[in-house]
């Protein structure tokens, strides 16, 4: 049995709760590493039946930071600190000096720290905190695996700070990872050590040829190494890997079915195969005959006894436990396993293969059985009307062309050019969130909520009247999060209590679960909208989160292709659009910041989902009349892979983030001619910075090299929600007098 890694947030959120009080000076060093501790302790126990426990899993904020720290891989505008302040500073951030990057690792919404390199670093090994951590499981009694990120997927994700090339780079990198396992290779005779190389799944790059060398070199210094990837298969790594002498591979069954394809060469080399079966990546119990199914094609090719069953990935990427869920509608929380869960899934489905179904086992296969079997037949999951819609469903364009549209649109809605809008929220307040908690914990009732939330709608739009925005929103105080606050509306969607989930450090986000077909009964935005726009002549804009942004930042039902149920959330949103305009709302927003976050890793597997993800927008936006005018917003800036794709949704209107590009990362849509209206942010708003009227005059001046200011739309670069009024107000102040200025001189 083989766990890749386990959740370390703590099934209460313990991680969390102590780094920020360590942060803000609450809690002592000491404390915060006794916490830590208690969690790995405890975070084993649940282990004690593998063969190993995994170490150097846990981190205080990130394994690739771990790493970039353990090998001295230091900016530096931090190497004047020490310890913890350095490791946490290279995080966060500290006075003067920018934190790393952070990014998300592949296709989940798990960041980690990018590691920024140059060859004039002098690398020095630090494995004080794997030794540590090794020492512990040992003397609590355990047999310990190391997890480590690989040289391979360390240097693929890094990004150099100078002009030095990776390729420069890494021969003095490989010397120090080399010295790194050296070390760890003295903790004992064979040292387990699990080399995560999920960049492999992306298929070849420059330094596929150094992999059998590296490989080699690390297992003179006598470690049992396992080399694993996960989230896709990972073909041409494995044809290279099976000629080295590492111990084992790890490889997805799940998200990488065509790992079979390598079976023959596994077993001919005699390696060892840890098999991902049990999903680190959703959250549904799993359907063991299934398993079992893809064990007997696995076995009829690689012997039994090397055949070692483990979880896809990490099992970082879902919650802790289903025991704390005392809310949730006891037949669909029957369907799910969290992290504690499955490792329980992992020993029945090891004592299966090994034994088949026998007495001990008996009993436990049947019940799995009979939930899957209920799942499959439940009426929670089947919606008769849903499934016509989605059978009688003809997917169109917009009723007329872009030019015909845009002409109609500049009349009835009358903006100006470079019209100036925001994305869409306004400061989420500390009383806002008090408000919320109240209603939700029942202590004030509909009437009073209501108000208080009008009353903010309210301000937000006297404010933005006053400071002369064309196109103005409602600031989105009714929402706690983009995605959950449609989920909770929709049928086919269920929420757990403590279903956290670590987004970056910290940071923990609750995804929704889809668990059956997805309707609307009920409008889930008219009311807010049109009490905004009653206020106001000019015209408010409307906001819905797209399609494939709630299907990617949700756990998804297993039971139906993905891009079956983003139809039929297209349908949900599609519903929303027409209620919308038909309730007076001129413009609508239907944000889509997580579109991009959502392709396949495999080149070869892009086609299909760009064609679905597209065919899903549609569906949504198609409804809209003419001279309703449709805008999308994505949080990023890169859009030269995919512009062809987003020229294709035919958004009336795109709001972007390119705010810290000046205008390099735009120019793209002038190569491809693109014609549609384009609102590329203005300023960052991750930053608490107010930028002055002469910096938004000088970055529109940039936009206005590229594109015409018929083109062009005013806007910062993302939502204000996080940001406070202090920042908001001057910002948005002097983002309008800059165009002033702009328009002022013709
Ligand atoms: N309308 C959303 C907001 O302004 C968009 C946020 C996002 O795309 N992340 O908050
Ligand atoms: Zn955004």
């Amino acid at each position: 049995m083989n766990i890749i890694g386990f959740p370390r947030i703590g099934e209460k959120r313990e991680l969390k709760k102590a780094l920020e009080s360590f942060w803000t000076k609450k809690m002592s060093e000491n404390e915060l590493l006794c916490v830590a501790k208690e969690l790995r302790t405890l975070h084993w126990s649940y282990q004690k039946k593998c063969p190993f426990v995994v170490v150097n899993d846990f981190s205080l904020y990130d394994n690739m930071l771990d790493l970039s720290y353990a090998l001295g891989a230091i900016p530096a505008r931090f190497r004047n600190l020490k310890g913890l302040e350095l490791y946490f500073a290279m995080a966060r951030g500290n006075g003067e000096n920018v934190a790393c990057e952070m990014t998300k690792w592949f296709n989940t919404n798990y960041h980690f720290v990018v590691p920024e390199l140059s060859k004039h670093d002098c690398y020095t090994v630090n494995a004080e905190k794997i030794i540590n951590e090794y020492n512990e499981a040992k003397s609590l009694g355990y047999a310990p695996k190391i997890s480590l990120i690989g040289l391979f997927t360390y240097i693929g994700l890094s990004k150099t700070s100078d002009n030095s090339s990776k390729k420069d780079i890494f021969p003095h990198l490989k010397k120090v990872y080399l010295e790194l396992i050296k070390t760890l290779s003295t903790l004992e005779k064979g040292t387990i050590i699990e080399f995560h190389e999920p960049i492999f799944v992306k298929g070849e790059n420059e330094f596929f040829p150094y992999i059998k060398e590296v490989y080699n070199e690390i297992c003179t210094f006598g470690v049992k190494a396992i080399v694993t990837t996960y989230f896709e298969a990972s073909n041409e790594a494995t044809k290279i890997l099976v000629e080295t002498n590492i111990e084992g591979l790890g490889l997805d069954f799940l998200y990488g079915e065509n790992n079979l394809t390598s079976l023959q060469l596994i077993a001919n080399a005699g390696k060892k195969l840890y098999a991902g079966l049990i999903d680190g990546r959703n959250i549904w119990v799993a359907n063991l005959d299934s398993k079992l199914s893809i064990l007997d094609k696995i076995s009829l090719i690689v012997p039994k006894d090397l055949i070692h069953i483990g979880t896809s990935c990490s099992l970082l990427h879902v919650p802790f436990s289903k025991d704390s869920e005392i809310k949730m509608d006891k037949e669909i929380l029957s369907w799910l396993s969290f992290a504690k869960e499955k490792v329980r899934e992992l020993e029945l489905l090891e004592s299966l293969f090994r034994n088949g179904i026998v007495d001990s086992n008996k009993e436990a296969y049947e019940f799995n059985k009979t939930i899957n079997d209920g799942r499959k037949q439940s009426q929670k999951i089947h919606d008769t009307k849903v499934r016509e819609r989605i059978a009688n469903l003809v997917i169109t364009e917009r009723k007329e062309s872009f030019q015909a549209r845009i002409k109609t649109q500049r009349k009835e809605l009358g903006y100006p050019d470079l019209a100036t809008t925001t994305i869409g929220s306004f400061p989420q307040t500390p009383e806002l969130r008090a408000l919320r908690q109240k209603y939700k914990k029942g202590e004030i009732d509909t009437d009073t909520y209501e108000n208080g939330i009008k009353e903010y709608i309210t301000e937000c739009i006297r404010f933005q009247e006053e400071i002369g925005l064309d196109v103005l929103v409602h600031g989105e105080p009714e929402r706690n999060d983009m995605v959950e606050y449609f989920g909770e509306q929709m049928k086919g969607f269920v929420f757990s209590q403590n279903g956290w989930v670590q987004s970056y450090g910290s940071r923990c986000v609750k995804p929704p679960i889809i668990y059956g077909d997805t309707s609307r009964p009920e409008s889930m935005t008219l009311k807010w909208s049109s009490f905004a726009q009653s206020l106001s002549k000019k015209i408010v804009k409307g906001m819905l989160t797209g399609p494939v942004t709630i299907l990617n930042w949700s756990f998804v039902r297993d039971d139906l292709a993905r891009k079956e149920v983003c139809k039929q959330l297209s349908l949900c949103i599609a519903d929303e659009i027409s209620d919308l305009q038909n309730g007076g709302i001129r413009i609508i927003q239907v944000d889509e910041a997580a579109f991009k976050e959502g392709y396949p890793l495999r080149e070869e597997n892009i086609k299909e989902y760009e064609t679905w993800a597209l065919e899903c927008f549609k569906i949504s936006s198609s409804v809209a009349k003419p001279q309703t005018q449709i805008h999308t917003h994505m949080c990023y800036s890169e859009f030269n892979d995919i512009i062809k794709t987003i020229e294709a949704m035919d958004a009336d209107v795109i709001s972007i983030e390119t705010a810290r590009s000046g205008n390099e990362l735009l120019k793209i849509f002038k190569q491809v001619g693109y014609a549609n209206e384009v609102g590329p942010g203005v300023y960052d708003i991750h930053s608490p910075r107010i930028p002055s009227v002469d910096e938004i005059y000088k970055q529109i001046k940039l936009l206005l090299e590229v594109l015409p200011k018929e083109q062009l739309w005013i806007n910062p670069d993302c939502g204000l929600k996080t940001r406070k009024w202090e920042e908001v107000k001057p910002s948005l102040k002097n983002m309008i007098e800059a165009v002033k200025k702009i328009r002022s001189e013709g």
